[in-house]
């Protein structure tokens, strides 16, 4: 049977003093409940029967609201299955005095209908509208192929064959014993839904808050928190649990930083003896700011017990993860190898920037051209069609992690690169992709030249 398209829900919020967190800004862990409630909203509206959560995918968040501002949730069915549904569940907040909108986030969720008794469930099928309707239920699929545990486990085993990090002495590093942090929470009424069981929004909430605290840990700053990787519930757990949950700081990627937490659930009796029952965990991913709200860069990690490098690799396996989901998301079709640059077109161009990248790595195997030899630098040109590739090979006796330190932080490129006088961030676009100013020296009596570019 065809269902009808009104399976879409609305909610609306005004951030109050109670649920910011000490700086005025919403918590996290408020967000993530009130995203949950109206997926469950939506996904009983399509299904007619109970629903729980059972995964949350990525979810990024683009900007934070702040006490007095309008938060507006929209949810909505995207595709049944027999009993799972996907969810997507879009975000924005409204100032009160300009009126101006802008999206925090959009974030897919799976939920399952729970049957009373033993009745055998099978969901009817979502009817699809418009356009937009259609490309997000073939989405759908796509996300379900994209099967995150298996490119986890092979990202891992491949890592393994590396080498474990070798740390120079100039570089500051820490270790992640500090940042542990456990907390009991017991399961009162007012945390369950309204069938009796913890509410999927709440357990995210309480991993939120352990997180963050690791998190301020690290970097002694207010954290942020910018993302969370993809979320699954392992068990239900009801009223009268006890949840224990544990964080530490697992990663740090220069201005983000991942935590990592488990929770362990335990009812009355296995609380005295000691055993839990089922164990759920998150990873989530935070910046952090100054006191003058100057994003920090993190020291290096350096892990110490085995524990501490299966986590420090698992996290560098998930962020590589992370980033291949975005662009495969976000962008299915052939990119041009070159777009012109357009504050409008900014996420396109990011994304063209990694495409093109992709297919210069593709091109490894076929024949470059050897053109010159100077001063340790080797380059080498492949033409094809109306394209001329260059590659530049330098060879430098540092480690790779360093070199790839320096490389990667573009403003310090004044200091080894005589082609630049000065590099500045004119944007943050986000924390992949930035906008440099560049200026160059004079050469053969030529006007000084400058630059805009754009850093994937
Ligand atoms: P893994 O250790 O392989 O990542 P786990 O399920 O054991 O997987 O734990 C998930 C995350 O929870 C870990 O990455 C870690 O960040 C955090 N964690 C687990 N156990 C502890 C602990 N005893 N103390 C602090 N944090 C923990």
């Amino acid at each position: 049977m065809e269902g009808s398209a009104s399976a879409e829900v609305f909610t609306s919020q005004t951030v109050q003093p109670a649920h910011a967190n000490p700086r005025g800004q919403l918590s996290a862990g408020q967000l993530l409940k009130w995203i949950d409630a109206t997926a469950c909203l939506a996904a009983e509206k399509h299904a007619g029967i109970s629903c729980v959560t059972a995964s949350v995918d990525d979810i990024q968040f683009e900007e934070t609201a702040r006490v007095g501002q309008v938060i507006t949730i929209k949810a909505k069915v995207t595709r049944a299955f027999i009993t799972s549904m996907e969810i997507i569940i879009v975000v924005k907040i409204q100032d009160v005095f300009t009126g101006i909108e802008k999206l925090v986030s959009v974030a897919f969720s799976t939920f399952v209908a729970k049957p009373v008794g033993k009745e055998k469930v099978q969901l009817k099928l979502v009817t699809l509208l418009i356009e937009q309707d259609h490309l997000e239920h073939n989405l759908a699929t796509e996300r379900v192929r994209l099967q995150h545990e298996r490119t986890f486990n092979s990202l891992m085993k491949e890592s393994s064959t590396f080498s474990d990090p070798s740390c120079d002495e100039e570089e500051r590093t820490v270790s992640t014993e500090g940042t542990s942090v456990q907390s009991i929470e017991l399961v009162l009424p007012p945390h369950g839904d309204h069938h009796g069981n913890t509410f999927g929004g709440q357990i995210m909430a309480w991993m939120e808050t352990v997180a963050t605290i690791s998190a301020s840990r690290l970097c002694g700053g207010h954290s942020l928190l910018k993302s969370v990787d993809m979320f699954k519930f392992q068990g239900p757990s009801t009223v009268g649990d006890h949840l224990v949950f544990n964080a530490i700081v697992n990663n740090a990627f220069q201005n983000c930083v991942e935590v990592g937490v488990c929770m362990e659930a335990f009812n009355c009796q296995e609380w005295s003896e000691g055993r839990g029952w089922h164990i759920n965990r998150a990873f989530l991913i935070y910046n952090a700011v100054d006191n003058k709200e100057k994003l920090i860069t993190f020291p290096r990690i350096k892990p110490i017990s085995e524990d501490d490098f299966r986590r420090y690799r698992g996290a560098i396996a998930r962020r590589r993860i992370r980033l291949g989901r975005k662009y495969v998301i976000s962008h299915k079709e052939e990119i041009p190898l070159c777009v012109h640059w357009d504050i409008s077109n900014q996420v396109s161009l990011s994304n063209g920037n990694v495409e093109a990248l992709r297919k210069l790595a593709a091109k490894i195997s076929k024949t470059w051209h050897f053109s010159e030899f100077k001063e340790r630098i080797k380059i080498y040109t492949l033409e094809e069609y109306n394209v001329l590739c260059v590659w530049v090979e330098k060879h430098v006796e540092r480690p790779s992690h360093l070199a790839y330190h320096l490389l990667s932080d573009f403003t310090k490129r004044p200091l080894w690169d005589q082609h630049y006088v000065s590099c500045k961030v004119i944007d943050w676009v986000n924390e992949d992709d930035q906008i440099y100013h560049i200026t160059s020296p004079v050469v053969n009596g030529d006007k000084p030249k400058d630059f805009v570019v754009l850093v994937s």
